[in-house]
């Protein structure tokens, strides 16, 4: 039977895959003590294509641009409103671009992310929007932000998988379709 790490916030096993070696008592990365499972008990997360990722935050990034466009005329209310999309896009677990492709916001290990956890990883963008809230110069300020967290976010994305939200949260992207846990039904 292979170990793994149960932990809910570590994702060995699904960077790892499954330990074999029986000479293997703790997690090499969170150090918790390993369990023994059956090999059929265990799927291990389904990773998501970068394309897709990139393709769920274009869509988002549209609904943005429009509520943008919208807070550049008119100022304060707009603006607070994309600042809020921006915090609660996730909330329901998928934004709407996530949601179009289906995907889901997981935590580390696969499984299902936290109300927080969602809130959190969106707070880099929910504060690139925030300077917008102040008339004309707002946009001075917010446009420059915006677009080196843009550059940031789509580098970490395509290099690592996992954006800088991602990691203030504990987060990952899944398919919405795939198996949520590392155990079947009946496992645990
Ligand atoms: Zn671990």
């Amino acid at each position: 039977m292979p170990l793994i790490c149960k932990q809910p916030e570590c994702d060995y096993t699904r960077k790892h895959g499954l330990i074999a070696e029986m000479s293997t008592q703790f997690c090499p990365d969170c150090g918790r003590r390993l369990e023994l499972v059956p090999a059929n008990e265990v799927k291990i997360a389904q990773s998501v294509s970068r394309g897709r990722r990139v393709g769920a935050y274009l869509i988002d990034f549209g609904i943005a641009l429009i509520l943008e466009a919208i807070a550049s005329a008119f100022g304060t209310v707009a603006a607070l409103l994309l600042a809020l999309f921006w915090l609660f896009r996730d909330i329901n677990g998928a934004s709407p671009g996530k949601a179009a492709l289906d995907l889901v916001v997981q935590n580390r290990a696969g499984g299902p992310s936290t109300a927080n956890q969602r809130i959190v990883r969106n707070l880099p963008f929910a504060i690139g929007a925030l300077p917008l809230v102040v008339p004309v110069l707002g946009t001075a300020v917010a446009y420059p932000i915006q677009l080196f967290l843009l550059f940031v976010e789509t580098v970490l994305v395509l290099s690592t998988g996992e954006r800088l939200g991602d990691r203030f949260a504990g987060t990952r992207v899944g398919r919405r379709t795939s198996a949520p846990q590392y155990f079947t039904a009946g496992a645990s």
